[in-house]
């Protein structure tokens, strides 16, 4: 990829979150984002849930028994973590802030409750878009064609995706997926601009020196 002399002046990297209800594109999304743009990090969360097939530690997520999380929540080692389905998931502070005082990118799969603690913790780093489907329809057919769930595990899931879409009041975008193409456009068109955010550009003042 080129880099125009806009994007050589050096920043503080941000961190981006998409949050969304199941079944509106997310991973499809967050794949073509990953694959156009190679030097985003991903944030890799600890969680005291076990790892499923195919899953590795210090990969997918650092696996820990709850005492060792506990210790690390107390020594204040994590930038946000929460309780999800029962198991506590957490993302390791260290990583993310060598990442992004490197001028680096950081991506986060988690859910609403971290977006709202970087909210709190790191307003100036966190980007968070929201994606939504276009209509209650979509989703469940969505949820259904992905599935061959009985009805009353549709419904559930129906509520919890109701119950995390409720949450886009809080986000800094909502970009609604009605076509997977343009959803993508949109994300990265925010990245973009987000980018360029005069408070993140610490090397500005270096670049209008030179001028
Ligand atoms: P899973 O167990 O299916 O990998 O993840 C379950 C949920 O936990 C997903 O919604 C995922 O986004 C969320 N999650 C994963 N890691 C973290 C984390 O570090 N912090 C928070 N708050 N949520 C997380």
């Amino acid at each position: 990829m080129s880099h125009s002399i806009d994007q050589s002046i050096a920043r503080r990297g941000l961190m981006l979150v998409l949050t969304a209800p199941s079944g509106c594109g997310k991973s499809t999304i967050t794949q073509a984002l990953m694959k156009d743009d190679p030097s985003i990090a991903v944030s890799v969360s600890a969680t005291t849930r076990s790892p499923r097939p195919g899953e590795e530690d210090g990969v997918h997520y650092f696996f820990m028994e709850e005492g060792r999380f506990k210790e690390k929540v107390n020594n204040q080692e994590f930038l946000e973590w929460a309780e999800v389905f029962g198991r506590f998931y957490g993302t390791p502070k260290e990583p993310v802030e060598q990442a992004l005082s490197a001028g680096k990118d950081v991506f986060f799969d988690i859910d609403w409750q971290g977006a709202e603690q970087l909210q709190n913790n790191a307003p100036d780093d966190l980007v968070w878009i929201c994606i939504l489907p276009p209509s209650q329809q979509s989703l469940e057919d969505r949820l259904r064609a992905r599935a061959q769930d009985s009805e009353d595990t549709i419904a559930k899931r129906m509520a919890e995706a109701e119950s995390e879409a409720s949450h886009w009041v809080d986000a800094d975008y909502v970009v609604v997926n009605d076509d997977l193409d343009k959803a993508t456009q949109q994300v990265q068109a925010i990245l973009q601009a987000e980018r360029l955010k005069r408070v993140r550009r610490t090397g500005l003042a270096d670049f209008v020196a030179t001028l």
